[in-house]
């Protein structure tokens, strides 16, 4: 194939995505226009409210976490050097680790540089040939990515459906079973019902993995996620994923859990053997995140306050929003062309509300998503509602 054969073939499969609607494009942000918080912000030429960030609790430019950055950075360097296994391993990550352990309530907690790779070290660690991987419809694409990586047998069971769990547990064969699930799912916002999954999984004797990326930090009382919402610990859930790129607002993931557990994941997970530690600056900031997680409680009750300030005013204006009693509101429109337009209408009124597609979600259900923020004044939530509201007649 010649050089401009090459090319050619690549542009004709980007006219074919962008015929369907299918066309993607980065966002530049130029710089945020509110002193600490990230929700206002310079963005491809225009100021507008952003709700599409997972800044959930309005950490990731909190003064004590970028200090606690800088200062690691000036201790430790800009990057970790080398991997875990070789010379990366430093005080900082160990120190984060056993403080995520404490968090979690578990044995251990075992850093990541990112969720993606911790799922797939839990799908690759816990299943192989021989063995059953069950995973929700809806789960996120790294989990999903996982299971399939992992070479067992791979079903996607009916979204939230723990009978369609039990049904295909007695079904399986003489291997090990990895049941892998969102804990809050990431374009719906619903959670997951972990009490039946969990149960579901003990009578089999089976793996439950739980990624709780949106969960942590937010849900729950103490933001313990998902499990704290739920009434389960480490009994019920034996492998938990946490990122720290969303409520924690800075970056990388861990999987928590049995010592054990956590010990064979640094004997068996290529994607922690074969990859350069996060920097130690990041397990530095990460540790003053976890601080506020714990110490300010009130970012997780101004969060409710504004989920419920969304879901009352869209209701008074008639706009249907999916059941959600979390900081992920989607309002499904179908088809993918409905939803960038109404996207677009929401950015003539500076309001940054991403539409999602295909393949993030399923075929027929492009919607917008909206995620709140702590870092969210009850000015912008009315915005946002009064924005949603001009949208309906477009609707249906
Ligand atoms: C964001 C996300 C991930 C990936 O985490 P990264 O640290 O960004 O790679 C994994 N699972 C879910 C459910 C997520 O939303």
């Amino acid at each position: 194939m010649s050089a401009a054969s090459r090319e050619a073939a690549l542009t004709a499969r980007l006219a074919a995505l962008a015929s369907a609607g299918l066309s993607r494009r980065r966002r530049l942000v130029d710089h945020y226009a509110r002193p600490d918080s990230s929700v206002e912000a310079m963005i491809d030429g225009r100021r507008v409210r952003v709700f599409c960030s997972n800044d959930y609790l309005g950490l990731a430019r909190h003064p004590r976490v970028t200090a606690a950055f800088a200062a690691g950075a000036r201790r430790w360097g800009a990057g970790a050097g080398a991997s875990h296994l070789v010379t990366g391993h430093h005080l900082e990550h160990h120190a984060l680790e056993e403080e995520l352990a404490e968090f979690t309530g578990r044995e251990r907690a075992l850093l990541f540089s990112t969720g993606y790779m911790a799922n797939l070290a839990v799908g690759t660690v816990l299943a192989g040939r021989g063995d059953l991987v069950l995973e929700d419809r809806l789960n996120h694409a790294s989990l999903l990515d996982a299971g399939r990586l992992a070479g067992a047998r791979f079903e996607r069971y009916e979204h939230a459906d723990a009978a369609d769990v039990a049904r295909l547990l007695a079904g399986r064969g003489a291997g090990e079973a990895l049941l892998l699930t969102d804990g809050l799912f990431s374009m719906d916002g619903d959670v997951a019902p972990l009490r039946e999954l969990a149960a579901a999984a003990d009578r089999a004797g089976a793996w439950l993995a739980v990624d709780d990326a949106h969960g942590l930090g937010v849900l729950g009382e103490h933001g313990g996620g998902s499990l704290e919402l739920c009434g389960l610990g480490a009994h019920d859930v034996p492998v938990l994923v946490g990122t720290l790129g969303k409520a924690f607002g800075t970056f990388g993931a861990f999987i928590a859990g049995s010592a054990a557990l956590c010990e064979l994941m640094v004997h068996r997970a290529r994607t922690l053997i074969f990859t350069t530690a996060l920097p130690p600056a990041v397990a530095a900031a990460t540790r003053e995140a976890l601080r506020r997680v714990r110490l300010e409680p009130w970012r997780r009750e101004r969060l409710r306050s504004h989920i419920a300030r969304l879901r009352d005013g869209c209701a008074a204006l008639g706009v249907p929003l999916l059941p959600s009693t979390t900081p992920i509101q989607a309002l499904v429109l179908g088809d993918n062309a409905t939803a960038l337009a109404a996207s677009e209408a929401l950015l003539e009124r500076g309001l940054l509300v991403a539409a999602i597609r295909p393949p993030t979600v399923p075929v027929g259900t492009a919607r917008l998503r909206v995620t709140l923020s702590a870092a969210h004044t009850e000015d912008d939530v009315d915005r946002l509602v009064e924005g949603l509201g001009a949208l309906r007649p477009g609707l249906a």
